[in-house]
């Protein structure tokens, strides 16, 4: 099995693939057994698609990988910035089992810093979580991209 340090530095490199004109943010999904079923980056930019979180496109592909609906149980979804309140909806609602991000992001995380969308105990699904996974490596590609883009 992959641990979550392979598994950010696999969304690390989803991550570098995305257009670079995007916040270089990726994902990647692998189910129970350890195999990778999708990884995607952020393609907002490069989609014109408002929803084109690497969270959101890495759920899509990994439902059409597995091809048996839409419950990606087992699965584990990781992300190398902590998943806003519209990702963090998706994975409760695709049912993944464990998150793991990498950078916290303190302006609009929805998985511990502003809101805590996976683990509100009013859901009857709640993904286990681990964040701060390779923290410094992933805050840095962001850090290099927003300083190349708004000086
Ligand atoms: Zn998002």
């Amino acid at each position: 099995m992959p641990t979550d340090e392979d598994l950010i530095r696999a969304a690390l490199a989803a991550a570098a693939a995305a257009d670079p004109r995007d916040v270089p943010v990726g994902a990647v999904v692998i189910d129970a057994t350890g195999r990778e079923l999708a990884r995607a980056a952020n393609a907002r930019e490069a989609t014109g698609d408002p929803t084109a979180h690497a969270e959101i496109l890495a759920l899509r592909r990994a439902a059409e990988v597995v091809g048996d609906g839409w419950r990606l149980e087992g699965t584990t979804l990781a992300v190398t910035l902590e998943p806003c309140t519209m990702c963090a909806g998706a994975l409760v609602l695709a049912r993944v089992e464990r998150l793991v991000f990498g950078a916290w992001e303190p302006k609009t995380g929805a998985v511990g810093s502003l809101w805590d969308v996976v683990r509100d105990r009013r859901l009857n699904h709640r993904p286990q979580v681990r964040g701060g996974v390779l923290e410094s490596t992933c805050a840095a590609t962001l850090d290099a991209f927003f300083r190349f883009h708004r000086p």
